[in-house]
């Protein structure tokens, strides 16, 4: 008999389901059952996201929803986990009475005790009832990711190489809720990433608040360099791929690591927010816009066939005609093969926040568009230069009777896919494919060897 059975919902980021897939590895270690319907399972689970305003609302919908189920009598235990419940103790506590416990960002150690106790409670009435909040300080040391439930397919997995972050972002509440920088120790990524490799991850895609900034508070340096090296040597990884890299602390060495170290695709998602001087002041990204020129410069030219992506924000309070005409001037001449845009949203504890100059949401709504639109034109002219090129393609699902996969130029759920025709693909394999049309963000291409590097007859399925 499962000690219980409990439905787990995820949201937010690619951090945060990786916390998701921790917590859920930590409840089937303990016997529970994992239920796809919610109102078939004892517990609800909802790992929350509360970086904007937008998915703080959303998360609150979701619980609401779940203690709907509860009152009905189809669950008989809510928990709230992650960002969300790290923040606004008081508040959440009053705004969602019928939430059994929450749980903050580090809840791993918590979270099958507690279910277990939600279980017992239903079943007995002299059950003790679990503290309500039970969320811990966020500046504790890192600890491996390990155990893991996996919920992205097989062949590709996230890897967390540090945890908050010490920039000082004037929009961003993220520091407040998961802390300051902690990064983990090389061994305990690369204890990671052979669990993930032995578990036929092929893929793995580093993140973090701040990937640049490994290592500097554990080895006194960037050790970026090092770790690229150390988890593409893993045997068994063929791609490593290298997201949210804050563009302050992206040195020649990273450059040069990123270029010469084969496993290490040559993908690169920085996020610059903007590019006009007063923005970026403004936003106390420590970075001028001529020095993004100079890193651009320096990443493009370092490393031959780069796919950059990168994420502005539209509305930032002071934000004039003559700043976001200069952005948009930039996306049209920086041709970014991918990129991503956020209408700025003021969040409470931010100094941004309490910024003069708020911009007006139909403005941001505009200016959104602009650059959307601005971006698209790029993007679909950037995908022309993948035509009638070899690559190399992770096969991903089978939609209808069309396979799908992406080249080294596309992460996983943010970017196109590439539609395959010929060969047999299987989900998982690594192949070679000549790409025969471009369509929007997507490619289409035909199969011309099974495995990218490997003679067909050694092929064997993930
Ligand atoms: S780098 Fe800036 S935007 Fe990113 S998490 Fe840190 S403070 Fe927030």
């Amino acid at each position: 008999m499962p000690t219980g059975t409990v439905h787990f919902i995820s949201l937010g980021c690619p951090k945060n389901l990786v916390d998701s897939e921790v917590l859920l590895g930590r409840l089937v270690l303990d016997d529970f059952a994992v239920c796809e319907d919610a109102d078939q399972a004892d517990i609800i689970v909802v790992n929350t996201c509360g970086f904007l305003e937008a998915s703080r609302q959303e998360s609150i919908g979701v619980i609401q929803e779940a203690c709907e189920l509860k009152k009905k009598g189809s669950a008989s235990g809510v928990v709230v986990a992650g960002c969300l419940a790290q923040r606004d103790k008081d508040k959440l506590l009053e705004l969602l009475p019928d939430v059994d416990a929450f749980l903050g960002i580090m809840g791993e150690e918590k979270i099958a005790q507690l279910c277990e106790d939600l279980t017992k409670k239903v079943k007995s009435r002299r059950a003790k009832s679990p503290e309500r909040y039970q969320v811990e300080r966020n500046d504790r040391e890192c600890s491996a990711d390990v155990g893991r439930l996996r919920l992205t397919p097989r062949h590709t997995a996230y890897v967390k190489i540090s945890e908050g972050c010490d920039n000082v972002c004037t929009f961003c509440i993220i520091p407040k809720i998961r802390g300051v920088h902690r990064s983990k120790p090389v061994e305990m990524v690369l204890q990671e990433v052979r669990e993930l490799a032995a578990d036929g991850a092929k893929e793995i895609n580093l993140i973090a608040q701040d990937t640049t900034s490994y290592g500097k508070d554990l080895y006194g340096g960037f050790e970026l360099p090092r770790l690229l090296r150390e988890i593409a040597a893993v045997p068994g990884v063929r791609w490593v791929r290298l997201m949210y890299a804050y563009p302050s602390y992206f040195t020649d060495a990273m450059i040069e690591a990123i270029a010469s170290t084969p496993n290490v695709v040559k993908y690169v998602d920085m996020p610059l927010q903007h590019i006009s001087d007063p923005m970026l002041k403004g936003m106390k990204r420590q970075i001028t816009k001529a020095e993004t020129l100079d890193l651009m410069r320096r990443l493009r030219a370092g490393v031959p066939g780069l796919v950059l992506r990168t994420t502005f924000i539209v509305g930032f309070p002071g934000e004039t005609d003559a700043d976001f005409d200069e952005l948009e001037a930039f996306v049209k001449e920086a041709k970014f093969d991918r990129a991503g845009a956020f209408k700025y949203s003021p969040e409470k504890g931010t100094p941004a926040g309490r910024y003069p100059g708020q911009v007006d949401e139909a403005v941001k709504e505009a200016r959104y568009d602009r650059i959307m639109r601005a971006q698209q034109a790029v993007a679909f002219d950037r995908q022309r230069k993948w035509l009638g090129q070899d690559v190399e393609v992770l096969v991903d699902s089978k939609a209808g009777k069309r396979w799908v996969g992406r080249t080294y130029g596309d992460a996983p759920e943010i970017d196109g896919v590439i539609y395959l025709t010929g060969g047999k693909p299987k989900v998982g394999d690594l192949l070679r494919v000549k790409v025969t049309r471009a369509e929007g963000y997507d490619l289409h291409g035909k199969v011309v060897e099974r495995e990218a590097g490997v003679p067909a007859a050694s092929v064997s399925g993930a």
